[in-house]
């Protein structure tokens, strides 16, 4: 998959990416929200004009039109239709958080499987963004995450990402609009990288979802070669790390992939992509009460934080999160220090941003995405107003 190196163990990416797809059923007409207007055209035998405002009308209607538009060429649109379908979502479940204004979709896939999906407001009124799933539940397991409990089902399809995004703007009343993207929902995005890449490219195409990349953010529990195969190949868009704890044996128990790709490894990785992109990645760490929120993990955590800008000449910010619950058999809590927790890294000079996590009763918060109805969730979403990251 990436083309980044990987000098720990080459194979450990591989065995956490998942070939179920290839297990799927074909479909004889290709979805049309995975498509870019050059590639569209090539594939049809149309003019790129022609494919640019077909994919336009498919983002903004997700349909084909009974009868050709002026603006477009009947016989582009016939060979189009002939080639392509532009399959959709089921919504499963929408609901409003009592709380405060998200709103958690689930969608049921043509296979059954469901995944969820979540509305962010940010400070702008009618600004929000999108938290989106990569894959059906995820392999790697992190202890604090319900999205890690159901395990692999699948990888998400480029449509399925891209779908996620067009049907919950379809639900925003003018002149709302979608300002940014999180990839921190259900699943592992590195794991699931091809199809990620390509999503990103069809939401920041300007005939499609026409968002600035520079409002996406990939979140990562930590896949070194994914990290750098981002920066190389789409390098506007920003990179969230999950840090769990700082301190080895605590992270590798809360994160088993830590195994596979210690954290000085990821945050080599990540320092590269500040440095090739000029992005400041964002770290997030998850408070448990007594797991990794003692004074010695915030120190520990100063002394990372103050190696890596000192080391890769990167800003970055840190993010620190208040656990969420996720349900039944939970064996977490959420840390009370959240503030003498801070203290400590501000006394050394660290500064922080305190995540607002928002719709935990509809289980949109983070941490809780696992399935409809069951009241928790997976990956983390954002503060207002900043991306987030699954942990
Ligand atoms: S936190 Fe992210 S990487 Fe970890 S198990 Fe959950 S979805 Fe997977």
């Amino acid at each position: 998959m990436g083309a980044g190196s990987d000098p720990v163990d080459p194979g450990a990416e591989a065995r956490y990416a998942s070939p179920v797809n290839e297990a799927r059923p074909v479909r004889s007409l290709r979805p049309l929200q995975a498509m870019l207007p050059d590639d569209l055209a090539l594939a049809a035998g149309i003019d790129v004009s022609d494919a640019r405002r077909i994919i336009s009308l498919a983002h903004r209607t997700g349909a084909f039109p009974a009868r050709s538009p002026a603006t477009i060429r009947r016989r582009a649109l016939d060979a189009v239709r002939a080639l392509f379908a532009i399959p959709t979502l089921e919504i499963a479940e929408r609901r409003e958080s009592q709380e405060d204004p998200f709103v958690k979709y689930a969608f049921r896939l043509d296979d059954g499987a469901v995944v969820e999906t979540v509305r962010i407001p940010l400070e702008r009124p009618g600004r929000y963004s999108v938290c989106v799933s990569s894959q059906v539940g995820c392999a790697l397991a992190c202890a604090f995450c319900a999205t890690g409990k159901m395990g692999l089902a699948r990888n998400l399809e480029a449509w399925e990402i891209v779908e996620q995004v067009r049907a919950v703007r379809a639900g925003i009343e003018a002149p709302g609009r979608v300002h940014g993207v999180l990839f921190q929902g259900m699943g592992e995005p590195m794991s699931n990288l091809d199809r990620v890449i390509q999503a990103i490219r069809v939401l920041g195409e300007p005939c499609a979802q026409a968002i600035d990349m520079r409002n996406i953010t990939v979140c990562t529990a930590g896949l070194p070669a994914g990290i750098r195969r981002l920066y190389q190949e789409v390098p506007s868009v920003r990179l969230g790390v999950s840090l769990g704890s700082v301190i080895p044996g605590r992270r590798r128990a809360l994160m088993p992939i830590d195994g596979a790709h210690p954290l000085e490894d990821v945050l080599a990785a990540a320092g590269e992509h500040a440095r090739a992109t000029r992005h400041s990645p964002m770290f997030a760490y998850t408070l448990l009460a007594g797991v990794n929120d003692g004074d010695e993990d915030a120190a520990a955590l100063a002394e990372l934080i103050l190696g890596f800008r000192a080391k890769y000449e990167a800003t970055l910010r840190l993010s620190l999160i208040p656990y969420n619950a996720i349900g039944p058999g939970d064996v977490f809590a959420r840390s009370e220090r959240l503030e003498a927790f801070r203290a400590v890294l501000r006394v050394r000079g660290v500064g922080t941003i305190v995540r607002y996590s928002g719709g935990s009763d509809v289980g949109a918060a983070c941490g809780q995405l696992s399935r409809p109805g069951s009241g928790g969730k997976a990956s983390a979403l954002a503060s207002r107003g900043a991306p987030t990251t699954s942990l």
